[in-house]
């Protein structure tokens, strides 16, 4: 088991590294694969000893190279982040059509929940694709396409209800469409059960966050959660511990 564990912690740390590519250039309608990674200060191409998930950032002490400007903790954060969620993944699924499906999944959900926290937008690049791989994978794997296809529907329909209610109601809108794609993106990975405990855990995150921020008096509310951010810690939880979490649920009737 040590050896996978080490392959896969290698591998979530190397496409961390992508992600965080992704997370700066695809709010920015940059290319992902062109051109190479550049310091975002002074612009300069990396050499690719800079370029070393985790450890660059910690030889460089956090700083760029000629222009000393500081390199933010959250790029060795994601990359971190990212083998964690690999190894986890690989514990929860072992070696098989899921844990491909899975790795994907969480990929997404960290580059929406870091791109929706900085810029408040959920790229329909990753969430309209998600909707239709999610759905082909659960052909050959959990949940099942007819949990995937109930999920697409119940997720995305749910919170088109609710924004459309929210604006019938408050007559702005509180809700993006971006929501909405994401909700049935994960529905659609992680069938409809799953998608709920991500919505049911989503909603207390956002809750508590909230409550916090009205008690220190921060802001205009309204523009201040992040839900796609929410929505994708929700998923992760979901996609990793889920199934324990709806068997101990279930114990009860
Ligand atoms: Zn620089």
């Amino acid at each position: 088991m040590a050896i996978p564990v080490l392959v896969i912690v290698a591998l979530g740390l190397a496409v961390g590294s992508f992600l965080n590519v992704c997370i700066y250039r695809l709010p920015r309608g940059e290319s992902i694969v062109w051109p190479a990674s550049r310091c975002t200060s002074c612009r300069r191409a990396l050499e690719w000893y800079e370029n070393i998930p985790v450890l660059s950032y910690a030889v460089l002490a956090g700083k760029c190279r000629t222009c000393h400007a500081a390199i933010s903790p959250i790029y060795p954060a994601v990359e971190l982040l990212t083998a964690a969620v690999f190894a986890l993944t690989l514990a929860q699924t072992g070696v098989g059509w899921l844990l491909v499906a899975r790795l994907l999944f969480g990929c997404a959900m960290i580059v929406l929940a870091f791109v929706d926290v900085q810029h408040r937008i959920l790229p329909n690049s990753i969430t309209i694709p998600g909707i239709v791989v999610g759905f082909l994978f659960s052909f050959v794997g959990p949940p099942g396409w007819l949990s995937s296809l109930i999920g697409i529907a119940a997720g995305g329909g749910s919170l088109l209800l609710l924004a459309w209610a929210y604006e019938r109601v408050r007559h702005q809108q509180g809700l993006g469409m971006g929501d909405v794609k994401m909700l049935a993106m994960i529905g659609a990975f992680l069938g409809w059960q799953l998608m709920l405990l991500t919505l049911v855990l989503a909603s207390v995150m956002g809750s508590l966050v909230g409550a916090a921020l009205i008690a220190a008096r921060r802001g205009d509310m309204r523009y201040a959660l992040p839900l796609g951010t929410f929505l994708a810690i929700g998923a992760l939880v979901s996609s990793l511990t889920g199934d324990a979490v709806i068997a101990w649920y279930m114990s009860f009737y």
